[in-house]
């Protein structure tokens, strides 16, 4: 495939914007993207090939569930706290407030859903079927040596033999 470039949020060769590109969004699937105006191939690294790269420490823990718990009652604690203290005291209450009460409960039930994810097998399940994919497009070896020429760690497996 030659010398494949790497995206910042548009094709790298001509230039067309991603829709809805964000950096920190991680996905599993193939990183090797094909451009929809100019048909080039190029590399996006908010893709995760798993059987190259394995799956992400984050999906394999309920460590960042917890987190996301903890700081959402943090957020409910603090401003339900104040919010409380406001209505009581001095009888208003600050819509500001309200919204963290929100976002607080949001972020503790986003949290509590992926650590019972985790707990309950669900989230390896997601991962097989990811593993899946990505053996399936690893079989092709030509797709192999391209993530292999671009410094992804593909197992032997996959790599052509160089003495065929
Ligand atoms: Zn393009």
């Amino acid at each position: 495939m030659g010398n494949i470039l790497e995206t910042n949020g548009s094709c790298p060769y001509c230039g067309k914007r991603i829709s809805g590109y964000d950096p920190r969004v991680r996905k599993y699937g193939s990183p090797l993207i094909r451009c929809g105006s100019c048909s080039q191939v190029y590399l996006d690294r908010r893709f995760t090939e798993i059987e190259a790269e394995g799956a992400r420490a984050e999906d394999l823990t309920t460590s960042t569930g917890i987190k996301a718990m903890i700081l959402g009652l943090a957020a409910i604690a603090v401003c339900g706290s104040f919010t409380l203290y406001t209505v009581k005291v001095r009888d208003y209450y600050s819509l500001k407030m309200v919204v963290c009460i929100i976002l607080g409960a949001v972020v503790f039930i986003a949290g509590l859903v992926d650590m019972i994810q985790v707990k309950s097998g669900a989230r390896s399940k997601k991962l097989d079927k990811y593993r899946q994919e990505s053996r399936m497009r690893l079989q092709d070896p030509d797709y192999a040596q391209a993530l292999v020429e671009l410094g992804y760690d593909v197992p032997l497996e996959y790599r052509k033999r160089e003495n065929q």
